[in-house]
C-alpha cells in the first residue's frame, strides 16, 4: 500500500513538516503506518504514540534508523540529535485515525463493524470465513479494536478490498465516535451489551447507547444485527434493525455429537446441517449470528453448510492447555466482565470433559461500582450450577458474595481462598488427571502470568517459540533484502513443528507479504484462523480444487499434468484462481523442465480460468559454497525460462518471481527477485555455516524437559540398554531427564551429544531410551530433580544451537525441529 507523499501527508493530517524531511529518505515512496519501532520497514510511517507504558518519541530515532520515512510526533517535540523528518500534528493518535478513515475511503467496499461486550472476535472471525466465499474480504487480526487497533487494522487493507469486517471495542464514553469516524460502516453487528467497563459508563442503558453510536451514520438502506435486548430496542437506528432468528436463517436443531455439535439451519427455501466443533452455546449464538449477516450478504446455504463443517473457533482468548497427565487448563484472563466470566462458565460447563473434578479459579472482577456485589453473586451461583466442584477464589473485596452465592447452590462443594503466589501450588494438589480448570480474572492482576506458570510446571517437557524473535528474524531478512523484496513465510509441516494458525497469524501482524505450505489442509488452518495474506500451496493435491476456491489458495503448478487437473477442476467448479509456475532448473523435484516452462505458461494463460502470478523455482546446494557453480547454472536457466514466459505475456500481468529460500536469500542477491521464501531462517536456524556467517539471526525455539532423577552412582555401574556407558570414575552423579527419542530425541545423539543444565554443557551417557536420557552431571554438582533441561534452542539465556546439535545426531536441523512430538510436547508461546 502507498500513502501519500509527505507534503500530501501533512495536508491530509493537518500538520506541518520539519527537520530534514527532504533526505532521500523521506523522498521515497511512503509504503504503510508503524506504530512499533521493532517492526519499522523501510519507508514506513513512524507514528510517536503515547501509551500507558511507553512514550513513542522516545522511539523516533529509531525507527528513523531502521528505515522509516517520516515520523508524526506532537507539536513542540525536539529530537535531541539530527534535525529528523518529522511531521508535528497536535495528536500522532487522531493523525494516525485520520489517515485510516482516508484509507478506508479509498481501498475499501463496504465495512461491516462488530461491537458488543463479549463474542466480537468470534462473530468476525465466522462471518469473514463465510464472506470469503464470494468476496475479497480483510478483517482486523486478532482482536485489534481499540483506537490504536481499529485504525492498524483498516490500514492493513490492500486497496480493492470488497468487505471489511472489523471489530470495534471501547472502555470509555465518547471512544466509539473516533471508530464510527475511520469505519464509516455500512452495516453493522451489536453483539451484546454486558457489565464490561460499566463503571466508567455508569449504566447498561448508557453502555448501549454508546455502542450504538458505531451505527450512527450507517444508510438508510444498511441494516445493524442486534440481540434481543430491551435496552437496545430502546434505542433508535438510522436504518434497518435486524435479528437472529426472526426470520431466516433460524438455528432449527442443536444436537450434541462426540466433538461437538450438529446444527441444523432452515433458510427460506432449504435447510443444512453440519458439525461444529463446540458444544458451547454461547459460540453457537455468535456463529448464528455470523450466519444472518453473511446470508443478507448472500452467501449461499451451501456456502455457510460447506465453511463451517467441522468449523473450529480458532485461538479464540480462551487458550486450552492439556497438560501431559490429563489436566485441561483454560486459561481466560484476559477479561473479566460478567458476561464473558458467565460465557466462559457456560462454554465449559458444557463441554464434553471427563468425570474429572471441575475448578474454577476466579480473581474477580473489576469496575462494576455499584453492581460489584450482586453480579459476583451471579457468578458464584452460575459457577456452582454449571457443573463446578471447586472454587478457588483469589483475593477480590466481593469474593465473599461469589462464596456464599455457591454455598447456597453447593453447600458441601470446596471453596479454598488463596493469593496469587499460592495458587500453583494449591492447584497442583488438587488437580488430577482428568481434571478441568477454568483461570478466569482481570488480565492486570497477574493471574494471566500465574496461570502460565502453573501450566508450565504441570508439563515438562516444553517446545517454547519466540514469537518476538520471528518478529525480529523477519526484520533482519527485510533489512538484508530491501524494501521491494517480499517475504513469504514458508509454514509447512505445521510452521517446521511449532504450530501452525498460531505463528501465521503472529505473522501476518508483522508484516509477512505471503504464506506458504505443502497442502490444502493447511491452506485452510490458515484461513481459518484468521489470516488474509495470500496463501501459496506448494504441493497441491489435484483432487482438492473445491478447497483452492473455498479457501482462496494460489497452488503452486508443478507439471503439466497437474495443470490440466486443476483447469478441469475449476471448470466444473465454474471457478478461477491465481497460479504460480514452478520450473524445474536442476533440483530434481517438483517443477516443470525449462523447455516445457513456455508451453505450461501458455496453457495456464490461456485457460480463461487460471490466472499466471508468478513464477518459481528452487535451488539444491543454495546453502554449500562448493556448489555455486550448480546455483549459477540454476539462476541462469531460471532467467532465461523467466525473460521467454514475459516476452510472449502482456506487459501489465503483475507476476511474482521468486526462487530463494533461507540459504539462497542471504548467500546469492541476484535470486531474491521480487520474493524470497523463508522457512528455518525465520526461526533463527542456518541451513548451513555459510549462511551463518553471512547473516546473524535470533534463535526462535527451544526444546526443554527436566530432570526427574540425580543419583551418585559409582565404578562399574552399568548405564541404560546396551550397557554401553560404564561409569569409571570412583563415583559420577548422573542425572536422567524426562524426554526420549519418542518426544523427538534422536537416538543417533547417544554418546555424541551433550544438552545444557544451570548454563553448563553436560554429556549425555549410554543409549537413549523411548522416554528418557542419562546425562554426566559432574559439572554441575548441585543439579537438583526438577532443573529445566534444555535440549537444544535458546531459554533464559542458555544457548544450545540446534545445527550443533543436528550435526552430533547425524540429520539436519529441519528433521530436529519436526520430530519434536507434538502429542507429548507442549507449545508454549513467548514474546506476543
Ligand atoms: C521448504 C521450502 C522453502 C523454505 O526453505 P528454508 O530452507 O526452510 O528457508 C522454500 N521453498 C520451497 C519450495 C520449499 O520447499
Amino acid at each position: 500500500m502507498a500513502l501519500p507523499d509527505p507534503p500530501a501527508l501533512a495536508t491530509l493530517l493537518e500538520g506541518d513538516l520539519r527537520g530534514a524531511w527532504d533526505t532521500d529518505q523521506a523522498r521515497g515512496r511512503l509504503r504503510a503506518a508503524a506504530i512499533d519501532s521493532r517492526r519499522v520497514r523501510p519507508g514506513d510511517v513512524f507514528f510517536a504514540l503515547t501509551g500507558l507504558q511507553n512514550d513513542g518519541h522516545a522511539f523516533v530515532e529509531a525507527a528513523l534508523a531502521a528505515g522509516a520515512g517520516l515520523a508524526v510526533v506532537r507539536r513542540g517535540w525536539r529530537p535531541a540529535s539530527c534535525p529528523l523528518p518529522r511531521l508535528e500534528v497536535d495528536s500522532p493518535l487522531a493523525a494516525l485515525q485520520a489517515l485510516a478513515a482516508w484509507h478506508r475511503r479509498r481501498a475499501l467496499g463496504r465495512v461491516v463493524a462488530i461491537t458488543g461486550s463479549n463474542g466480537k472476535t468470534v462473530v468476525k472471525e465466522a462471518l469473514t470465513a463465510l464472506l470469503a466465499t464470494r468476496y475479497s474480504v480483510a478483517a482486523s487480526p486478532g482482536s485489534w479494536n481499540s483506537q490504536v487497533g481499529v485504525p492498524l487494522a483498516v490500514l492493513n487493507a490492500p486497496m480493492g478490498t470488497e468487505i471489511g469486517v472489523f471489530e470495534a471495542g471501547v472502555s470509555a464514553p465518547g471512544e466509539m465516535a473516533a471508530l464510527a469516524t475511520i469505519l464509516q460502516p455500512d452495516l453493522g453487528v451489536l453483539v451484546n451489551v454486558g457489565l464490561a467497563h460499566i463503571a466508567a459508563f455508569g449504566t447498561r442503558a448508557t453502555t448501549a447507547r454508546e455502542k450504538l453510536r458505531l451505527f450512527a451514520s450507517v444508510p438508510a438502506q444498511g441494516w445493524v444485527i442486534t440481540p434481543d435486548d430491551p435496552l437496545v430496542e430502546a434505542q433508535p437506528l438510522p436504518c434497518e434493525r435486524l435479528r437472529v432468528g426472526d426470520q431466516a436463517p433460524r438455528l432449527v436443531e442443536q444436537r450434541p455429537i462426540p466433538n461437538g455439535t450438529l446444527l441444523t439451519v432452515a433458510f427460506e427455501a432449504s435447510s443444512v446441517s453440519f458439525p461444529v466443533l463446540t458444544r458451547s452455546a454461547p459460540l453457537i449464538a455468535d456463529l448464528m449470528i455470523a450466519i444472518t449477516a453473511a446470508v443478507r450478504l448472500g452467501v449461499t446455504p451451501e456456502a455457510v453448510a460447506a465453511t463451517l463443517h467441522d468449523y473450529s473457533f480458532g485461538p479464540t482468548r480462551m487458550e486450552t492447555w492439556r497438560t501431559p497427565d490429563g489436566v485441561t487448563i483454560i486459561n481466560d484472563a484476559a477479561s473479566s466482565d460478567p458476561l464473558s466470566v458467565q460465557a466462559a462458565l457456560d462454554t465449559v460447563g458444557s463441554s464434553p470433559g471427563g468425570p474429572g473434578k471441575r475448578i474454577f479459579v476466579f480473581g474477580g472482577m473489576g469496575e462494576l461500582g455499584e453492581l460489584d456485589l450482586r453480579e459476583h453473586r451471579i457468578i458464584g451461583r452460575v459457577a456452582a450450577e454449571r457443573g463446578f466442584t471447586h472454587l478457588v477464589l483469589l483475593p477480590h473485596p466481593s469474593q465473599a458474595h461469589t462464596a456464599a452465592a455457591w454455598r447456597e447452590v453447593k453447600p458441601e462443594a470446596p471453596v479454598l481462598e488463596v493469593n496469587l503466589s499460592d495458587l500453583r501450588d494449591t492447584v497442583r494438589q488438587l488437580a488430577e488427571p482428568g481434571d478441568t480448570l477454568l483461570v478466569k480474572g482481570p488480565r492486570n492482576e497477574g493471574l494471566a502470568a500465574a496461570a502460565r506458570a502453573l501450566w508450565e510446571s504441570m508439563a515438562p517437557r516444553r517446545f517454547l517459540v519466540d514469537l518476538g524473535a520471528i518478529a525480529e528474524n523477519i526484520a533482519r531478512f527485510r533489512s538484508l533484502c530491501g524494501p521491494r523484496v517480499a517475504i513469504l513465510a514458508v509454514l509447512k509441516a505445521w510452521a517446521y513443528g511449532t504450530e501452525l494458525a498460531r505463528v501465521a497469524v503472529t505473522l501476518q501482524e508483522s508484516g509477512v507479504d505471503w504464506i506458504g505450505v505443502s497442502a490444502a489442509d493447511e491452506g485452510a488452518v490458515v484461513r481459518r484462523a484468521g489470516v488474509q495474506l495470500p496463501v501459496l500451496v506448494m504441493l497441491m493435491n489435484g483432487e482438492e480444487v473445491d478447497k483452492v476456491v473455498r479457501y482462496r489458495l494460489t497452488p503452486v503448478v508443478y507439471s503439466l499434468a497437474f495443470a490440466r487437473t486443476l483447469i478441469e477442476g475449476l471448470r466444473a467448479l465454474g471457478a478461477s484462481c491465481d497460479v504460480h509456475l514452478e520450473i524445474d532448473t536442476g533440483m530434481g523435484r517438483l517443477g516443470v523442465p525449462p523447455a516445457e516452462a513456455l508451453a505450461a505458461a501458455r496453457l495456464l494463460r490461456g485457460s480463461g480460468v487460471t490466472r499466471l502470478g508468478g513464477l518459481m523455482t528452487h535451488f539444491s546446494c543454495a546453502d554449500d559454497p562448493a556448489e555455486d557453480g550448480h546455483s549459477q547454472a540454476q539462476l541462469e536457466r531460471f532467467e532465461q525460462a523467466v525473460a521467454a514466459i514475459r516476452y510472449e505475456g502482456d506487459p501489465t500481468e503483475p507476476l511474482i518471481v521468486h526462487a530463494a529460500a533461507t540459504a539462497a536469500a542471504v548467500r546469492f542477491p541476484a535470486a531474491r527477485f521480487d520474493m524470497v521464501r523463508l522457512g528455518l531462517g525465520l526461526f533463527g536456524i542456518h541451513p548451513s555455516a555459510a549462511v551463518a556467517a553471512a547473516l546473524d539471526l535470533q534463535l526462535a525455539v527451544a526444546f526443554v524437559s527436566r530432570l526427574a532423577q540425580v543419583s551418585l552412582w559409582t565404578r562399574g555401574q552399568r548405564v541404560g540398554y546396551g550397557g554401553t556407558y560404564v561409569v569409571e570414575a570412583e563415583e559420577l552423579r548422573v542425572g536422567i531427564v524426562e524426554a526420549g527419542y519418542n518426544d523427538g530425541v534422536p537416538w543417533r545423539l547417544a554418546g555424541a551429544g551433550v544438552v545444557m543444565v544451570q548454563g553448563h554443557r553436560v554429556r549425555i551417557i549410554g543409549r537413549i531410551s523411548m522416554d528418557s536420557m542419562a546425562v554426566d552431571l559432574s559439572a554441575v554438582p548441585e543439579a537438583a530433580v526438577g532443573d529445566e533441561v534444555l535440549i537444544f534452542g535458546a531459554s533464559e539465556g542458555q544457548e544450545l544451537r540446534p545445527e550443533e546439535v543436528a550435526q552430533s545426531a547425524g540429520t539436519i536441523p529441519y528433521e530436529l525441529l519436526v520430530n519434536v512430538d507434538s502429542r507429548r510436547v507442549q507449545r508454549v508461546f513467548r514474546g506476543d
